[in-house]
């Protein structure tokens, strides 16, 4: 098995963690031979949240007066969450909606479309 040096955010032992990193440690060689020689210093993971269409959820939600939503920026949000994160600040600040909103609106998983 491979050492894993913990970086500073999982010094903590936490039995999911441990369990995780145990199967993980077993699987990693099946597809990358030498992984059990290897020592990993860092890792990092997370979920990437995904839209249905591919297209992240901005705006207003009917019917919730003073909410809105900036998420599902799916595997791109890096990139594009400062702009992003912007357009709901103007939104909701100064009241201004880009056309790209119709596109991006919640409404658009619910809205019957005939
Ligand atoms: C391994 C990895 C590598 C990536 N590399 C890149 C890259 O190189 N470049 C790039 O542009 N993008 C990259 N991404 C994608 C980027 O991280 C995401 O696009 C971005 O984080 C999505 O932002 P988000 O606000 O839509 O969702 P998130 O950042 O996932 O935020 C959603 C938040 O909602 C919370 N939440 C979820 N469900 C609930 C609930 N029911 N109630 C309350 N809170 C809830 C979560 O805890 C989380 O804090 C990567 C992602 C991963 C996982």
């Amino acid at each position: 098995m491979p050492n894993h040096s913990q970086s500073s955010d999982t010094k903590k032992s936490d039995p999911t963690q441990d369990y995780l990193w145990q199967h993980l440690f077993e699987i990693m060689p099946i597809f990358f031979p030498g992984f059990e020689d290897m020592l990993v210093v860092r890792t990092w993971a997370g979920i990437m949240p995904y839209t249905p269409d591919g297209i992240p959820i901005l705006g207003s939600v009917p019917k919730l007066e003073g909410f809105y939503l900036a998420t599902g920026l799916c595997g791109g949000g890096l990139g594009t969450g400062a702009v992003l994160g912007q357009l709901i600040a103007n939104l909701i600040n100064h009241g201004e909606r880009p056309g790209l909103f119709d596109d991006t609106s919640i409404t658009r998983f619910s809205d019957k479309k005939d």
